[in-house]
């Protein structure tokens, strides 16, 4: 029988169809009526039916005397009301996740705020991606989203892609590049590190790490003097403040910063001054950064400038949803306390970054979430997972369910039920394709439950996740257009992407977020695989993934480099910086500059954010993935490397 729901990895959010014999999906095929993937999903999605029962959590269990034993949800839940009921409210925190429904998320953070009475709600995925580019285009636009869709991207006749590589990470969007590109589009590259994108690109420009502000300004500025942008953009607010800000950044300062050439900077400029319909994809190149919101700001100020539309490549499937459904940290409660007539408190809630990081909880509920690899600093991160009491909530053991005391099975989205909201805001049903495996339950029925023994059932009272979606589009603002009944009846609707107003935020170069010295003469960028997704859970299990992707636990290096530290390909080294340090194999790469490695971070074996010490963006908290100083050093002796 063929059944259609939503692929469980990224932001694109692409409808699929699975062939389902008995409680088996046998295979995953293309849905050729999906307005997302067109008929042309990824690869990853295509391989679902390969992993999604492997491996998997299918029973409760709690850790006694170190080892973890099966039980009954009864007892589960009944063990974590014992250890977490009697604490305060802010030694409690909840990260609810991008891999499940609204539904889920939604459930998630209202239990937290009504039963544990803490803000210490903070989404996984949007926090360690992107959750930069929302306060920009909060503050430049007066929205927590992107206000256009995947194929605007189609009649652009000119595209900036930069910090991203969506030939690799978001394939049905780069079909649609590939689109506007045969009707003439102009691609400018502009990466940390050569990729299939600027192979692509037309205009390919390879920049120095961290020097975004410095050539986003340049190029503002070579508009201005030029005077090739939108007149309108004059009656936006910070206008002059712009025109003062980027006119000290001449193409050959920008040149120097960046490290470029002076006529690869003028042939991205002039291509943007010229462009009548510009666009801009950016990605986690820009946001994992400590300069974070002000790389995305520089951005959407030449876009405004432009009057061009501007498209982010999200990480998990609901990423966006996880967001919109409160799962921050910084929310105004007025509006839950009036919708659901309770008391709240009004202490602003920690980030996971406080909260798993720099001033620990005392215990944390985890839902599809793998700090133990995906945090930065992991030694230290580590240290304080070995204090906390941790419930786990999640399809597949990871690295963090070594820290689990209480591991609670749910299902993958393939089994779930509710809804998800893509990057471009486009709320979609999820209608499960197969049974929940094993014993596994929804985030939002097992809150339910805990809120029923903890004595606050009436104000869950729902019966199946259409009830839930109801009370969101009563209760969130974005989402009180979307009619729930049609979203159930398979409709896809989209919550607000209104821009509500324009604003010039000007950002100023400072340097460079960490630099090479003697001691650490390399800087150290991270990077994804095509075959691989975040901490692999999933993609690790699919055999056709691992036959054809040649990625691993490497580390990438130039050519010279490689000759004068006399590394071949296959040699041990360790790379280590102020935070830590990782063995990784050698892979002689010809597109690296000098003096600038590249890792994966998606292997467990490699854990390669142990490099990256506690840096981030203070305005949006998200941590620096992309930039630091390491040193390469050979190891003689071969190594063993375990795990993914
Ligand atoms: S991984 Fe993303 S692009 Fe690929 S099929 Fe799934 S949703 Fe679509």
């Amino acid at each position: 029988m063929l059944k259609s729901s939503i692929c469980a990895y990224c932001g694109c959010g692409c409808r699929l169809r699975f062939a389902v014999k008995g409680k088996r999906i046998e295979k995953v095929l293309p849905d050729r009526t999906d307005e997302i993937s067109e008929g042309k999903p990824c690869i990853k999605g295509l391989t679902l039916h390969e992993v999604y029962d492997k491996g998997r959590i299918v029973q409760p269990m709690i850790r006694k005397r170190g080892n973890l034993k099966k039980v009954t949800w009864s007892e589960a839940l009944r063990y974590v009301k014992e250890k977490t009921w009697d604490l305060a409210p802010s030694e409690v925190f909840f990260a609810p996740s991008g891999k499940t429904t609204n539904e889920d998320c939604y459930v998630m953070q209202k239990f937290a705020r009504i039963v544990f009475n803490t803000n210490n709600v903070d989404g996984c995925c949007s926090r360690l991606c992107h959750a930069a580019t929302l306060v920009a285009t909060s503050e430049a636009y007066g929205i927590h989203a992107m206000p256009y869709t995947l194929n605007d991207i189609k009649n652009t006749d000119c595209l900036l892609i930069i910090g991203s590589n969506p030939a690799s990470n978001y394939p049905v969007l780069f079909n649609r590049i590939l689109e506007a590109k045969r009707r003439g589009c102009r691609i400018i590259s502009v990466q940390s590190i050569f990729n299939e994108i600027t192979q692509f690109a037309d205009i390919q420009l390879v920049i120095q790490p961290g020097t975004y502000i410095a050539l986003l300004n340049g190029i503002a500025n070579h508009l201005i003097k030029t005077g090739k942008y939108d007149r309108n953009a004059e009656h936006c607010e910070g206008f002059d403040k712009l025109v003062e800000t980027v006119k000290p950044y001449t193409g050959r300062k920008v040149c120097d910063i960046c490290g470029i050439s002076h006529r690869d900077f003028l042939s991205a400029a002039d291509a943007i001054s010229d462009s009548e319909n510009f666009g801009a994809l950016h990605g986690m190149g820009m946001t994992q950064h400590i300069k974070a919101v002000e790389n995305v700001q520089s951005l959407l100020n030449l876009l405004i400038l432009k009057n061009g539309k501007i498209l982010s490549c999200r990480g998990e499937i609901n990423v966006q949803g996880c967001g919109d459904m409160g799962c921050v940290p910084n929310i105004d409660t007025d509006l839950f306390e009036r919708a659901w007539s309770v008391k709240l408190t009004r202490k602003l809630g920690i980030t996971m970054i406080n909260a798993l990081s720099l001033s620990p909880v005392k215990a944390c509920f985890i839902s599809g979430f793998n700090p133990a690899q995906s945090m930065p600093d992991l030694n230290r991160v580590h240290r304080n997972l070995e204090e906390m009491f941790i419930v786990q909530m999640d399809s597949y053991l990871n690295l963090t369910s070594g820290f689990a005391d209480v591991i609670l099975p749910t299902p993958t989205l393939l089994e779930r039920t509710g809804t998800i909201t893509n990057g471009e805001r486009r709320v979609r049903l999820v209608s499960g394709v197969i049974e929940p495996l094993g014993k596994s339950e929804q985030e939002w029925v097992v809150f339910r439950k805990l809120a029923r023994m903890l004595g606050y059932g009436k104000h869950f009272p729902y019966r199946n996740a259409r009830d839930v979606l109801h009370e969101i589009t009563n209760v969130i603002p974005s989402y009180s257009g979307i009619d729930a009944d049609s979203v159930y009846m398979g409709y896809d609707q989209f919550a607000d992407k209104t821009i509500k107003f324009r604003k010039f935020i000007p950002a100023i170069f400072t340097g460079v977020d960490d630099v090479r010295s003697r001691r650490y003469p390399f800087l150290l960028t991270t990077f994804r695989s095509k075959y691989q997704f975040l901490t692999g859970e999933m993609t690790s299990k699919s055999e056709t993934l691992q036959r054809v992707s040649k990625d691993g636990a490497y580390c990438y290096i130039s050519r010279p480099d490689a000759e004068r530290l006399k590394l071949r390909d296959g040699d041990n080294v360790t790379v280590e910086s102020t935070a830590g340090s990782v063995v990784a194999k050698v892979k002689i790469d010809t597109r690296m500059q000098q003096g600038v490695v590249a890792m994966h971070f998606h292997f467990e074996r490699l854990l390669v954010n142990k490099l990256f010490p506690s840096q981030f963006d203070t305005r949006s908290l998200t941590p620096n993935y992309k930039l630091v100083a390491v040193s390469i050093g050979k190891i003689d002796k071969p190594q063993k490397q375990e795990g993914r």
